[in-house]
């Protein structure tokens, strides 16, 4: 299957999955994870009409962004250095990995330098697995308060990496989590203006995400295939 046919059959799983949710499926965007993958897969994920990419390497956006259309809306998923910041400050559209005090730190500091605002995710460590990054579910609250404190930065909501499982069902329990943190925090903060955005889900698991409140999905090997890390 091409990559155009791919995307089609996900988006078409999307649908299926916002029917079954009674959701809207205008309300979840496709995330194409496209790591490690060269330029020339992602100009066909473009044709085929994906706008939001997700890329988990600062080095990898920067060799990538000038060679692609820059109506582009890159999203930084992967862990971030502070010092790294300043490089993709004006590129990316929305940094989904903020998991400490220090990284929102230095988001504002080159935000408010570049006279930006910068859409950030928390990310939360929902499963409390050794191996993952991200705030535990008991932080989360306060490094929202924080965050959303701070000039340069707009807090738009959540993200999880889930376990990784080959029965989705088993992760379920942890978007449920994810989206119940958001709606806790929304109910503390119901006179601001709060976001609500929830970045879960991925290939093996995006449309139980969708059921239980995804509007965003990172999917990587369901449109541009297995991943490749040994070139
Ligand atoms: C690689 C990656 C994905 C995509 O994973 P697939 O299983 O290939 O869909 C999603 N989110 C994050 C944070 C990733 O690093």
């Amino acid at each position: 299957m091409s990559i155009a046919d791919n995307i089609s059959y996900v988006r078409s799983r999307i649908s299926a999955a916002c029917n079954t949710a009674g959701r809207n499926a205008d309300d979840v965007t496709l995330i194409a994870v496209s790591k490690t993958k060269p330029v020339s897969m992602l100009q066909e994920a473009y044709d085929a009409g994906c706008r939001d990419f997700g890329e988990n390497k600062v080095q990898e956006i920067m060799e990538k962004y000038d060679k692609l259309p820059s109506d582009i809306r890159w999203h930084m998923i992967g862990h971030l250095q502070t010092n790294k910041v300043k490089y993709i400050i004006d590129k990316v559209y929305m940094i989904h990995s903020v998991d400490s005090t220090r990284l929102a730190d230095a988001i504002s500091k080159e935000a408010v330098k570049h006279g930006v605002t910068m859409k950030i995710l928390l990310e939360v460590n929902v499963a409390g697995e050794d191996s993952k990054y991200g705030a535990s579910v008991d932080e989360t609250g306060e490094l929202w308060r924080y965050a959303a404190s701070l000039p340069g930065i707009e807090v738009c909501g959540l993200m999880t990496v889930a376990p990784y499982t080959d029965d989705p069902e088993t992760n379920r329990q942890h978007f449920v989590v994810l989206r119940d943190i958001i709606v806790d925090i929304n109910r503390e903060n119901k006179d601001n203006n709060i976001g609500v955005q929830l970045s879960m889900g991925m290939t093996g698991d995006y449309e139980v995400a969708i059921e239980e409140g995804a509007t965003y999905i990172r999917v990587g090997t369901g449109i541009f295939g297995e991943r490749d890390y040994s070139v």
